[in-house]
């Protein structure tokens, strides 16, 4: 029997890690970090106010305090605080010598333009320490993971303005079958709009990963051929959908042979979508999926997009959360790990959404993840709890 997770594996352990390159920091957004990110200062930098208020000794807070100075955030403080003593001081400035509070500006009573008396003793400290966030020299980002704006945000504060990244696979897209028309087209007797390579394009963008469309392809072993030998040239990763199982015009598996591709995958053990192949050759890399979209989709989010995160050396997980289910759910046949659409609720119960199986495209319309049903298992109970995966 196919084992999902040994599919996988053979999958991952199957690409060659691509080299790096410096982006600017902008364009390094959902690209992969690789290289450790540094403090090169320590956060904040000095003991700064957390508030807009004054800033005195805590001891003498039940007291009337003389006002000696207005310390903008940019500028140093000139005159140090003592006994009986305050500065108006505002949110991010430097923190007076000899102050060791800010009571808030809200606080504060003004007597006249010298004096000011806190109004409540129960004041925090208000200051942000110097180095309480980081200190120079601390591991702020860890290299391997996919960049976000906040590691945005954390890489400008320490002063990285190019980075250090993997580079990123291209993919190419082609779709066999001489049933297919483009989606301008209105299908005539006998045809169906190409799908699949529309919804796989946008699986990639959402991965921020270049593809070229190579297009639709009839179910004729020469046409594919040459096609796919021209793919090869600019991409990294061929993506082809449809004719990858065993009928007499699915040319997929044929065509990989004779382009010398090792099939290291030919099924899945995944319903629906057990037919794929997955081969290589050198650094070359080829998907054949499913022509039916569900099972498509299903495909590229369980195996395809693993196989990129770990081609650019990324320590991403697939996110699974644990859900409940709100109705019981039965299926036939318990051999393969089933995925199945579903509506996830907001308190992580799940609402099964009517599917027809793996050619149900515009099922996966009103689905907001995927459910996992674990092999051997027939029957899961309303108020079980399964994985779901989040799409
Ligand atoms: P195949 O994998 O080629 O046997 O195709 C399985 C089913 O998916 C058939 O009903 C095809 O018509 C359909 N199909 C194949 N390719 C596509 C595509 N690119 N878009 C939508 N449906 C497709
Ligand atoms: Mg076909």
């Amino acid at each position: 029997m196919i084992i999902y997770s040994n599919v996988i594996d053979t999958i991952k352990q199957a690409a060659t890690i691509l080299f790096t390159e410096k982006v600017s920091l902008l364009n390094s957004i959902n690209r992969v970090l690789q290289e450790d990110i540094v403090a090169d200062i320590n956060m904040p930098p000095f003991d700064k106010s957390a508030m807009d208020g004054y800033a005195c000794r805590k001891e003498d807070l039940d007291n009337e305090l003389e006002v000696l100075e207005i310390i903008q955030a940019g500028r140093l403080p000139t005159k140090p605080i003592g006994k009986n003593q305050c500065s108006k001081i505002m949110t991010g400035a430097a923190v007076p010598d000899g102050a060791n509070c800010v009571f808030m500006i809200e606080d504060a009573q003004v007597l006249n333009e010298n004096s000011v008396k806190c109004n409540n003793l129960q004041t925090k400290v208000n200051i942000c320490y110097k180095g309480e966030d980081y200190k120079l020299g601390n591991l702020l980002i860890k290299k391997g993971i996919k960049i976000s704006p906040s590691h945005i945000g954390t890489m400008a504060g320490a002063g990285y303005t190019s980075i250090l990244v993997s580079k990123t696979p291209v993919v190419g897209i082609m779709a066999t079958g001489t049933e297919l028309v483009e989606p301008s087209k209105t299908p005539v007797a006998g045809q169906i709009r190409n799908s699949n390579s529309y919804q796989l394009m946008a699986q990639l963008q959402t991965l921020g990963i270049r593809y070229n469309y190579i297009g639709t392809i009839a179910d004729d072993f020469e046409q594919i051929s040459v096609s796919f030998e021209k793919s090869l040239a600019n991409n990294d990763i061929v993506i082809i959908t449809g004719g990858a199982s065993n009928g007499d015009f699915d040319f997929v598996p044929a065509i990989l042979k004779k382009h010398n591709f090792e099939v290291l995958v030919d099924q899945t053990g995944v319903q629906p979508g057990n037919p794929m192949t997955f081969s290589k050759k050198n650094q070359k890399y080829c998907f054949g999926l499913s022509g039916n979209p569900v099972s498509s989709f299903v495909q590229f989010e369980l195996f395809v997009k693993p196989f990129i995160y770990k081609l650019m050396n990324c320590a991403w997980q697939t996110p699974r959360l644990k859900a409940t289910l709100s109705k019981d759910f039965c299926r036939q046949k318990a051999g393969r790990l089933g995925i199945i659409p579903v509506n996830l609720l907001e308190n992580n119960i799940i609402e099964e959404i009517n599917f027809h199986g793996s050619a149900h495209i515009n099922a996966l319309a009103y689905a907001n993840a995927l459910m996992e049903v674990p092999e051997n298992v027939t029957i899961i109970k309303q108020g079980e709890t399964v994985y779901v995966r989040p799409i």
